[in-house]
């Protein structure tokens, strides 16, 4: 496990990838929970053939990958599915992150929990990705092309902003140019090394 862990949370079009493709690029391990979700139903992964035994095999495409619309067609308004499914993912989900993490060979590493409702307690810091509503509707919906009411509604899905920046012990505002975020991410990371090289050293 790499001694030094921040996670990273915002909500839709916030900019974690924006965030997290920087600390990338500063040589940071990036451990991405929602990319962990669906590496664990990839073909040939015993998730997906969990899920096929218990569906038939009606749930995948043609090429053997998961159809995720039939999926959520299926557990849609079916509490008992739904939770078998959490009940047989998650634990995969988290032990493929546990292992990411583990093999981090940066100082510090960062892991990306869009859902984070609390601390994540793999965590050891928080750092969240802030910004104005009227920005994120904007930025999402010219990336997505989806209209503003369906952006509105995944927003109000989600941890409301306030309770997101109360989780922080970090907050980045992406309110500026994609050059004021790097130097954020910048600044960010220096305090990082030093705050992991002092945990190493009390280890
Ligand atoms: P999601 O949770 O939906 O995956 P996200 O939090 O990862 O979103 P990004 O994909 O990083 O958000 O950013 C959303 C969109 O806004 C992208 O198209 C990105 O290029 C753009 N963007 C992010 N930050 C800025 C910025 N400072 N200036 C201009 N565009 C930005």
């Amino acid at each position: 496990m790499a001694k030094f862990v921040v996670g990273i949370t915002g909500g839709i079009g916030s900019g974690k990838t924006a965030v997290s493709d920087r600390f990338r690029e500063l040589g940071v391990t990036v451990v991405d929970a929602d990319v962990a979700a669906r590496v664990v139903v990839e073909p040939g992964q015993p998730g997906l053939d969990d899920i096929t035994a218990r569906f038939g095999t009606d749930i995948l495409n043609g090429d053997g990958t998961l159809d995720r619309a039939a999926l959520r067609a299926r557990v849609f308004e079916n509490p008992a599915e739904r939770h078998w499914l959490e009940r047989t993912l998650h634990p995969r989900i988290n032990r493929l992150i546990a292992d990411d993490l583990a093999a981090a060979a940066s100082a510090y590493a960062v892991l990306v929990n869009p859902l984070m409702r609390g601390r994540d307690p793999r965590a050891d810091r928080i750092l969240v990705v802030d910004v104005p509503e009227e920005l994120q509707i904007a930025r999402t919906v010219a990336r997505d092309n989806v209209d503003e009411e369906q952006t509105r509604a995944i927003i109000a899905s989600q941890l409301d902003r306030a309770s997101r920046r109360h989780l922080a012990d970090d907050l980045v505002s992406n309110d500026g140019s994609l050059a004021d975020l790097h130097a954020a991410v910048d600044r960010l990371h220096r305090c990082y090394l030093r705050l992991a090289a002092k945990g190493t050293e009390t280890a």
